[in-house]
């Protein structure tokens, strides 16, 4: 069928590369850029040999004019940004320069802000359009698959959505005290950040891990979770017609909590920088420096993760829930393709979002969230491509 550039070597792009070779029909070629090359090549030896072929690429993807010069040597189909949110503009100027689709798995968030919105990427509509080419935001598993699980929902079984929980349930144990398991940086900046809903139209702002509910979820037992702002609450609150309140909710150890707290309390997740000895660095890169690897944890971690999304609303004048969810076991994933959950979660539904614009499925001109298209065909892959749905007609409601 046709080839992809990929950007970004690191965990999530790993199992990106490695079910793009899965599905070699699709994928009959890839490139593999990213900054430090040596994990692109790294990434080629594992798996070359196999009926994809794989290239790869030094590229600084904060310069766009290096990443056109590449786009226009590789020619690819699409190109997938599993890099940092950092660099979507750049990606996607470098697509509209060089008229090619684009996707990513995480929206755009100012190096100097930590604050995450898509109002950058939707400004790129009128121009996408005008381009005639395709930018799909945000197809990983959340935002990603929460967000095909809702259009399937109002597809199948709702003719109104009045609310929506996601919980997010990372039940692994990878035997640190304190890792985080995708990139640290990211991830502090997410969970330290004030908390915030959506409710009838509006934001409702939360202190940091204020609101605390305990779940039982299915396959992994009682866990507590906290209320965090996260970006698809921003796209189907707008997407999800008749919605009155989005919810979304992470599980978080009391170590992981502790660990956090302490590192806050002593100025280590902060963004700002500082000069020490001389050279200014920011806290926050300082820690991830010091913190594991993500990508390390993959063979020390045990355990399941459970996402999904619980729906409220009316079917037939009827009142309804239904909940849909997706259970994923650490140990597997590094089994079948050297990663642990968190990255093959993100990294499967990527393949999948770069696929379905490939073969047209989910192809047209301008700027779309994954619940913007047809849901079917992405959950029929997602039982393909080893992330199997299951339902609950009747399900423990989150008060
Ligand atoms: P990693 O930190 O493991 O990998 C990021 C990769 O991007 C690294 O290879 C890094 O290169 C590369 N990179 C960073 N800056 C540049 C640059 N300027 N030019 C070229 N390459 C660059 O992150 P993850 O794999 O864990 O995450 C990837 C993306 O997935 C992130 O955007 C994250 O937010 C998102 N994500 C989405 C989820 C979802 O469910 N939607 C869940 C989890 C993650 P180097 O090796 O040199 O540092």
């Amino acid at each position: 069928m046709g080839k992809a550039l990929i950007i970004g070597a690191g965990g999530v792009a790993s199992v990106v590369v490695h079910k793009c070779c899965q599905n070699s029909e699709v994928f009959e070629e890839i490139c593999i850029a990213s900054r430090t090359k040596s994990k692109c090549d790294a990434l080629k030896e594992k798996l070359q040999g196999g009926k994809t072929k794989i290239t790869t690429a030094q590229v600084d993807a904060d310069s766009v004019e290096e990443l056109v010069a590449l786009i226009k040597e590789q020619k690819p189909d699409i190109v997938i940004n599993v890099a940092l949110p950092y660099q979507d503009l750049t990606i996607m100027d470098a697509c509209l320069e060089t008229k090619v689709d684009y996707m990513d798995t995480a929206n755009y968030e100012p190096l100097d802000t930590a604050k995450f919105e898509y109002k950058w990427q939707w400004a790129y509509r009128e121009k996408f359009e005008k381009a005639g080419i395709t930018a799909l935001l945000g197809c990983g598993f959340d935002p990603g698959v929460t967000g095909v699980f809702s259009a399937y929902a109002q597809k199948h079984y709702f003719d109104e959505i009045h609310e929506i929980d996601i919980l997010d349930c990372n039940a692994g144990d990878h035997g640190y005290p304190f890792a985080t398991n995708f990139n640290p940086e990211i991830n502090i900046r997410e969970v330290s950040a004030k908390g915030s809903y959506w409710e009838n139209g509006h934001w409702v702002e939360t202190e940091p891990m204020e609101i605390k509910r305990v779940y039982n979820f299915p396959e992994v037992g009682e866990k507590d979770m906290y209320l965090l702002h996260h970006e698809e609450l921003e796209s189907l609150g707008l997407n999800i017609k008749g919605i009155k309140r989005i919810r979304f909710f992470m599980t978080f150890g009391q170590s992981y909590l502790t660990h956090l707290k302490c590192l806050e309390n002593v100025g280590m997740t902060s963004i700002e920088p500082i000069n020490f000895e001389g050279k200014e660095i920011v806290p926050l890169q300082f820690l991830k420096a010091v913190l594991p690897d993500p990508a390390s944890l993959g063979p020390r971690t045990k355990g399941k993760t459970n996402i999904g999304c619980i729906f409220k609303g009316i079917k037939d004048g009827e009142e309804k829930t239904y909940y849909v969810y997706n259970v994923c076991d650490h140990e597997e994933c590094y089994k079948e393709v050297g990663s642990q959950a968190v990255s093959y979660t993100t990294g499967v539904p990527a393949m999948i979002g770069a696929m379905m614009v490939m073969t047209g499925k989910w192809k047209k001109p301008g700027v779309y969230n994954v619940e913007e298209f047809d849901p079917d065909p992405f959950m029929e892959a997602l039982n393909k491509w080893g992330l199997p749905f299951k339902e609950n007609f009747n399900p423990d409601l989150v008060d």
